[in-house]
């Protein structure tokens, strides 16, 4: 970086206590009232249209973008990425922030209480800002530790990307999304309110989560590669229920997005109504025709599916018998999945899963999709452009212009012609605050 100086002064007026550049802020402060100038070499603004602009200014005053000028200007507070390459800050529409699959999950399961995975979510939280996704949807988890994480950053109490949380899944008896595998009694004290059985109880349980905080539904329209059943990947609730679900999510203006592997239960739930498919492992051209008449978007989560058949078929598989058996069958089919979906013109947004892969590892979801099919340009859009107009942010995320919220991040290379520059991010900032800087 050319005047690094410059830039690590910035960035000490932004990072709490002066901390060093590379130490990333617990609590950064805001600038007070000033405006900040981001001078940038190579400028992908607008990822919908793709054009890469050369040496431009963004003037940033009150955490938002008010002005994007020619050439470098300003002086006081100046970002130096003269020599890097800028785009919108990421988005991530499928993470767990509050918790990581590891050997001991099944413990974890009936050990933390809701305010330990609320603070092992606030660690992960970090770890995905710092990789350059400033906002993320999450999409599962117990609703008192989600909950309090999206709104503890909200607030500024700890670093982390703008959280759109669904809290709890809606989930049948038995089926993914409810507690399986352990003794009865167990299993009576753990099972979500959300889990529900027959069209009214359906509704009451999405009506519990809008009154509880979710800014979305996620519903488990098929069975989960992770839950411990052998129940299989195909449909799990009946079309009845699905329609409920989908009515009462839409009454109180919520979108619902479902969790869907077999054909049956992707199809069903987008007749149903259904807003968007996460996985999607099976869908058929019934699917891609259902999918591009309603304009859904689908979030293919390929690290999900590599992660797990690589645990699977590996020399240390933590996974159950019934975790083992649904993912040596659907892991590998995902990579062939996105493509066939993307060869279809269907609309893609881009979710990781993470928490089942490792948390800050999230941009190794665009090497994926380039091998599915999509060009890095395609890739980037999934992230940016694709998954605010998914999540229904678009005038707040996914594009630097003016009036949108200052979240942008640099890369040394470009990520247009090697789309593994997105996992060698420099810099962050969100709400125009640096959070990351080397
Ligand atoms: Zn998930």
């Amino acid at each position: 970086m050319k005047s690094i100086t410059s830039l690590v002064a910035v960035a000490a007026i932004f990072l709490a206590g002066g901390a060093v550049a590379q130490t990333p802020a617990v609590a950064p402060v805001s600038p007070a009232g000033g405006t900040t100038f981001v001078q940038v070499g190579r400028l992908l603004a607008d990822p919908a249209n793709g054009s890469v602009q050369r040496d431009k200014t963004l003037v940033i005053e009150g955490g938002r973008v008010v002005e994007v000028r020619d050439g470098f200007v300003g002086e006081g507070q100046v970002v130096d990425l003269r020599d890097s390459f800028v785009l919108p800050g990421l988005i991530d529409s499928h993470v767990h922030l509050t918790g990581q699959q590891n050997p001991n999950g099944r413990l974890e399961e009936v050990t933390q209480s809701n305010a330990e995975q609320a603070m092992v979510g606030a660690r992960y939280a970090r770890r995905t800002l710092m990789a350059g996704f400033t906002t993320v949807a999450d999409l599962g988890g117990s609703n008192e530790a989600v909950f309090a994480l999206r709104d503890a950053i909200r607030r500024g109490d700890v670093p982390g990307p703008r959280v759109i949380a669904s809290g709890q899944s809606v989930s049948i008896h038995g089926g993914h999304g409810d507690i399986n595998g352990f003794r009865e009694d167990v299993m009576h004290l753990l099972s979500p309110e959300s889990v529900c059985s027959g069209p009214e109880d359906c509704m009451r349980a999405v009506r519990l989560q809008v009154r509880s905080g979710a800014d979305i539904i996620k519903i488990t329209a098929t069975g989960g590669v992770l839950s411990n059943t052998a129940a299989g990947l195909g449909q799990q609730f009946s079309e009845a229920e699905l329609a409920a679900i989908v009515e009462a999510g839409h009454r109180m203006g919520r979108q619902v997005t479902a969790h869907a592997h077999g054909a049956d239960g992707i199809n069903s739930f987008l007749r149903a109504g259904g807003d968007s498919i996460e996985h999607g492992t099976y869908l058929d051209a019934e699917s891609i025709r259902l999918m591009r008449r309603e304009g859904v978007y689908l979030v293919p989560t390929l690290m999900a599916g590599d992660y797990v058949a690589r645990i699977a078929s590996g020399p240390d598989n933590f996974f159950t018998p019934a975790q083992t058996a649904k993912a040596m069958q659907a892991g590998p089919l995902m990579l062939a999945m996105a493509g066939r979906a993307h060869d279809g013109g269907v609309r893609i947004a881009f979710g990781t899963d993470s928490g089942v892969s490792a948390h800050g590892d999230n941009a190794g979801e665009f090497a994926l999709l380039v091998r599915a099919g999509l060009t890095p340009l395609e890739a980037v859009q999934t992230a940016t452009v694709n998954a605010a107009a998914h999540l229904k942010i678009d005038g707040e995320a996914g594009r630097i212009a003016p009036g949108m919220p200052a979240d942008l991040i640099a890369v040394a290379g470009d990520p247009l012609s090697d789309v593994t520059e997105l996992e060698r991010v420099r810099l962050v900032m969100k709400g125009g605050v640096v959070y990351r800087a080397e």
